[in-house]
C-alpha cells in the first residue's frame, strides 16, 4: 500500500484515539455500547479487567461514535447556503479527496480517494463543502457503490447541475485482512449523472483527470 495512504491512516487512527481519551459524557447510549464491546472482548477469550484494556471499551465507543457521525449530519448544516449564482460552464473538479469509511458487512474499514466533478448550470457550491459532504455519507455503515452514487446524487439535487461525476477508488481491509485476502485490490466505483452520461467527451475529459489522481500511480 502506498506510504501516502499509510500515513493518513495512522493519522487517522491517532485522531480517533485522542477523541476517544477525551472527556466521557457517559450518555446511557455509550454506556451500553461500551459493555457490548466489553462483552466481545470476553467471547474473543480476552480479559477485559486487564490493563491494557481496562478504557478500550470506553475508547471502542467513543471511536464508533465519531466513524459514524454521519448519522447526525445534514446537508443543509454542511451546505449552510454556501451555493452561489455563476456563470461558469466548465468542469469543476475537486480531487483526491481522501476518505474513511466502514463496510457495512465486516464494519472494516475501507478507505481511499474521492475525485468529484460537477458541470454548473447557474449555481456554485463553496469547493470546501465537497469533501465535508463526501465525509458526511463515508461516516456511516456504507457499501462503497451506494456512498459513490449518494455524493453524485447529493450534488445534483442540491445544484441542478448539467452533470456530476464520482470516482472512488479504495481499499477494503475486510479484504486485505481476511477472505481473500487480496492486498493489492484496488476496488474502483463511478457514479455519471447528466452529461457525464451522455457525452463521451466530457466523461472522457473527466476520467483522464481522475487517472493523474489515481491511487495505482502512486
Ligand atoms: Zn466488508
Amino acid at each position: 500500500m502506498a506510504a501516502n495512504a499509510n500515513s493518513q491512516l495512522r493519522q487517522w487512527i491517532e485522531e480517533v484515539d485522542e477523541l476517544a481519551l477525551g472527556d466521557i459524557n457517559g450518555d446511557a447510549r455509550n454506556e451500553e455500547l461500551e459493555a457490548a464491546v466489553r462483552r466481545i472482548l470476553e467471547l474473543i477469550g480476552e480479559d477485559p479487567s486487564r490493563q491494557g484494556l481496562v478504557r478500550t471499551p470506553l475508547r471502542v465507543a467513543r471511536a464508533l461514535e465519531t466513524l459514524t457521525s454521519g448519522y447526525s449530519m445534514s446537508v443543509e448544516k454542511i451546505v449552510n447556503n454556501a451555493i452561489f449564482d455563476e456563470d461558469y460552464n466548465e468542469i469543476v473538479s475537486v480531487k483526491n479527496i481522501h476518505f474513511f469509511s466502514l463496510c457495512e458487512h465486516h464494519m472494516l474499514p475501507f478507505f481511499g480517494i474521492a475525485n468529484v466533478g460537477y458541470i454548473p448550470n447557474g449555481k456554485v457550491i463553496g469547493l470546501s463543502k465537497i469533501p465535508r459532504i463526501v465525509d458526511m455519507f463515508a461516516r456511516r455503515l456504507q457499501l462503497q457503490e451506494r456512498l459513490t452514487t449518494q455524493v453524485a446524487e447529493c450534488l445534483n439535487e442540491i445544484l441542478q447541475p448539467r452533470g456530476v461525476a464520482v470516482v472512488m477508488e479504495a481499499y477494503h481491509l475486510c479484504m486485505m485482512m481476511r477472505g481473500v485476502e487480496k492486498q493489492d485490490c484496488l476496488t474502483v466505483t463511478s457514479c455519471m449523472l447528466g452529461d457525464f452520461k451522455t457525452n463521451m467527451q466530457t466523461r472522457n475529459e473527466f476520467l483522464e483527470l481522475c487517472g493523474r489522481h489515481s491511487l495505482k500511480t502512486r
